[in-house]
């Protein structure tokens, strides 16, 4: 008999617990794709204590049944639990394929869920190929995103598959659908648990990952000479920024890769994003575009930097900087700032 190709989704909550992520929509719309090209059904899984009702967005994104997973030990993530409520429901319900975002949770959760069912995943992957329905192409960016590995996989299990946000696109359905909502209690134990949350701490600026900061100080080839790049990262101190870059300046290995921002670097969406020394090259900017404002500082007056940008500066950083420092510093120190 003929598998049914049910898609399960994990959407993540934002932090208000109010809303589905973006990314998430970008999953289901993913999911939805899926399952018409397969002729399949999306299913979402909600986790929580007390979880919201979410039904008229997912069904607006084509999901036909929700599992509403309750319990108070999937109040905040943790891989563990998630894993436990989750497993026996695979198990039982076997679904296709699960979809998670590439993100803390689904780079978590899971390897954790494949090592228990004893499969494979395949982990940010950035496209899925359909020609052949039975044997699903999935691909994934390798080699310093350079190459695309095509991977399959030989499995009668659950493909598991962490899908890199970059390359997800939301598109609601053609026509909003009723989603069936089925609430599952697991019945967690504190034993069975061994990690507990504790609290959320502040991220520390200098150090938190880019795609979590909420102002960015990124310095470009003209910005991360050996006379700048200090007083950008002064700069960077004094506004509380984590440090961004572009691939030139990653490439001649003044910054680190993992701050690397762009369409096959990192994808921002900060408060603040300020763009020092930086052209503006479509494969900068496409990952910046999500920011709520972006301030640019360039001596090219023609820089193309200037077009993705909320306010331009048309200046040279050797006289922008020191100025810029100076002025924040004595700002700072008659209390007019913090
Ligand atoms: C397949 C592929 C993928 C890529 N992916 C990415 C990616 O994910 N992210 C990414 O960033 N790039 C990526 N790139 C590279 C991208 O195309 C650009 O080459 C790169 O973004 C340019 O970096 P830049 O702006 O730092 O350098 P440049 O283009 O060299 O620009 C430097 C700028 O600094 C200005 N400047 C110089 N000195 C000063 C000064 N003293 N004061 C003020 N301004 C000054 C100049 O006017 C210039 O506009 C990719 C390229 C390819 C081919």
């Amino acid at each position: 008999m003929a598998r049914t190709r049910n898609i399960w989704v994990l959407p993540e909550i934002n932090g208000n617990g109010e809303e589905i992520s973006k990314l998430s929509l970008g999953l289901l719309t993913e999911a939805r794709y899926v399952a018409e090209k397969v002729g399949g059904t999306v299913t979402a899984l909600v986790l929580g204590d007390q979880t919201q009702d979410y039904s008229d967005v997912l069904g607006r994104h084509g999901v036909a049944k929700a599992d509403i997973f309750q319990d108070p030990l999937l109040q905040n993530f943790s891989a563990e639990a998630y894993a436990a409520a989750l497993l026996p429901r695979i198990q039982s319900e076997k679904p296709w394929l699960f979809l998670m975002g590439h993100t803390t949770i689904g780079r978590e959760l899971a390897p954790r869920l494949a090592a228990l069912l004893g499969t494979g995943v395949i982990s940010k992957c950035a496209k899925i190929e359909l020609s052949e329905p039975e044997s699903p192409k999935f691909y994934r960016p390798v080699y310093g995103d350079q190459l695309f590995q095509e991977v399959i996989f030989q499995t009668d299990n659950t493909m598991l598959v962490t899908m890199d946000p970059q390359f997800l696109n939301v598109s609601p359905a053609a026509r909003a659908g009723k989603v069936r909502a089925l609430t599952i209690e697991p019945n967690l134990t504190a034993e069975s648990i061994k990690t507990r949350h504790l609290d959320y701490l502040p991220a520390d600026f200098q150090t938190v990952d880019v795609t979590d900061a909420d102002t960015v100080v990124s310095a470009g080839m003209g910005a991360a000479t050996d006379e700048l790049l200090p007083m950008v990262e002064e700069l960077a101190g004094l506004i509380e920024g984590a440090i961004g870059t572009t691939r030139p300046v990653v490439d001649g290995g003044k910054i680190s890769r993992e701050r690397m921002i762009g369409q096959t670097g990192r994808v921002v969406s900060p408060e603040f994003y300020l763009a020092l020394g930086i052209s503006g090259a479509t494969h900068h900017v496409g990952g910046i575009q999500d920011s709520r404002k972006i301030v640019a500082v360039n001596r090219d007056p023609r820089a193309p930097i200037f077009q993705s940008s909320d306010v331009g500066i048309s200046a040279d950083l050797k006289d922008v900087l020191p100025k810029l420092i100076e002025r924040i510093k004595r700002a700072k120190n008659n209390g007019e700032i913090l």
